[in-house]
Formats: C-alpha cells, structure tokens, sequence
C-alpha cells in the first residue's frame, strides 16, 4: 500500500530520516516508535506530503507520490494529529465535513455520513454543534477522527492521536479506535512513543533511532529477539514498574 524507498530528510543540516525503507501492509495497523526526534513524525509527514523528501521516493498504491499527484493521492489518506488540529471557528460538524464541502458533495450526503461517522467514533450526536473548546479532549480527537475517516480514506495516518489525553479517556478511546481499525480493515500507519500502545494495536512494529530503522517485526518479535543493545534497552526502559519489580524478583 505504502513504499518508502531509501528517503532521506534534513531540516537545516539536522538529519531526520537517512535512507529508510518501510513497506506498509494494506488493511493492517503497523506503529512507528522510538525515542522523541527519531524522524517518525517526518515520515507521516512526507507521506501525506507537507514534506518533500531530499532524497528516495514514496509510491502509494504503485503510484509515484510527485507534486501533480499529491492533491488527488492526498484525499485517499486520512491524517489525525496528537491535538486534533481542530479550526476553533467551525463547529465539530463543520470540522468534520471540511473536506466534503470542498469537495461540493450535496448536504444532504454530508449529513448522512457525519450521523454514520458519529455513530462510529462514538461522539454524542448532541454534541455535534459545539465548537471544539466545548468539548473534551477525548472528544474532539473523535471528531478529528471523523474528518479523516470523511471520505472513507484507505489509508488513516495517526500521529500520536492519543498523546493529550488523560490515562482513563485514552484507554476509552484506545479500546474504540483499535475497533474501528478492525472493522473497516483500513491500512494504519501510527506513531507512538508508548510501548504499551504499540503492543495494543500493531500488527507490525516499526522501531526507529536517530532517523534510521532499526528493527521491524510483531512486538513479540521486539520482545524476544531484539535486534541490538538499543532494541533492548528501549524496551526495558518502558515496562512498567511492576513487571521491573517482578524480574527483579
Ligand atoms: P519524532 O516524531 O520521532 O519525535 P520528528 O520526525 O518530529 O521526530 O523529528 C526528527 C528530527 O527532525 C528532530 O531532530 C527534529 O527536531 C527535526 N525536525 C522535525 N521537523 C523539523 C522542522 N520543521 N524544522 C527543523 N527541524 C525539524
């Protein structure tokens, strides 16, 4: 579905990505983590084209990502950002319809998907005339989800999208979104620097340092044969302190 080829990306001299290669399976959830600056932003980031890469290349679907293409390419991916990037200004079901109205889909369409959608990311009908400060965070990061998933994207591209929230409202939403991922069958392509997160909705875990991939496998595979020191320590770093208590033991 998704093909990075040997990309390499620099932002004034600090490289961020040095010649990486991932394949993404179609209909499956792979997550991107490591440690904070790793590039794993930047590789949502230039798929869904607001970076150019320096170098390599990127085919969605067998199709070049290339400039001419981006805007047709871009409406089959869905993006969601860690504070939902809501416009203040519009209500959560403008918010949603955006890119349908852009579109110019008829009104009642658009309504028509937004009841489908809400039902689906569970937002409270009710509530969607209310700008996004008038809702919780856990709220607005469905009704985030309900824009991206708008034109039934094949693709959805999550970028720390339970990163604000509280422990109880992300587990809420963790438990929702990892069941939506399942029943649409979409191809995810998630990033979180949570190892817990990462085990609770990849099927292939992608773990990357400075820029550069450094294993890729099930999280069992991380778990069990890790591919270097760092593998390790990274992943004896956050278990929590209660399993560090029992292997203490
Ligand atoms: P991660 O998502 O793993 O935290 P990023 O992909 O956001 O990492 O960043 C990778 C590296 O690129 C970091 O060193 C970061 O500081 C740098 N970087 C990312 N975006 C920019 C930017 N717009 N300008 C300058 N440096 C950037």
């Amino acid at each position: 579905m998704l093909e990075l080829n040997q990309i390499s990306k620099s932002y004034s001299g600090v490289c961020a990505l040095e010649r990486c290669d991932l394949s993404i399976a179609s209909g499956q959830t792979t997550v991107l983590i490591g440690p904070s600056g790793c590039g794993k932003s930047t590789i949502l980031r230039l798929i869904i084209g607001l970076e150019t890469p320096d170098e390599g290349s990127i085919h969605f679907g067998g199709k070049l990502l290339e400039r001419g293409r981006l805007p047709a390419l871009r409406q089959r991916m869905g993006y969601v950002i860690q504070d939902g990037g809501l416009f203040p200004h519009l209500s959560a079901r403008d918010n949603a319809a955006l890119m349908a109205r852009h579109l110019r889909w008829p009104d009642d369409r658009i309504a028509a998907r937004i009841d489908e959608l809400a039902e689906l990311t569970h937002f409270p009908i009710d509530a969607l005339d209310r700008f996004p400060l008038q809702l919780s965070g856990g709220q607005q990061q469905r009704v985030s989800l309900m824009r991206s998933l708008m034109l039934d994207p094949e693709v959805l591209l999550l970028d720390e999208p339970l990163g604000a929230l509280d422990p109880m409202i992300r587990r809420d939403l963790q438990a929702d979104l990892r069941e939506i991922f399942t029943s649409l069958g979409k191809t995810v392509l998630m990033v979180t620097h949570d190892l817990g997160e990462a085990a609770f909705f990849g099927d292939t875990v992608v773990l990357l340092r400075d820029g550069q991939i450094v294993q890729q496998g099930t999280m069992k595979q991380l778990l069990r044969e890790p591919a270097d020191e760092f593998v390790q320590r990274f992943i004896q770093a956050q278990r929590s302190p209660l399993e560090t208590m029992e292997i203490a033991r």
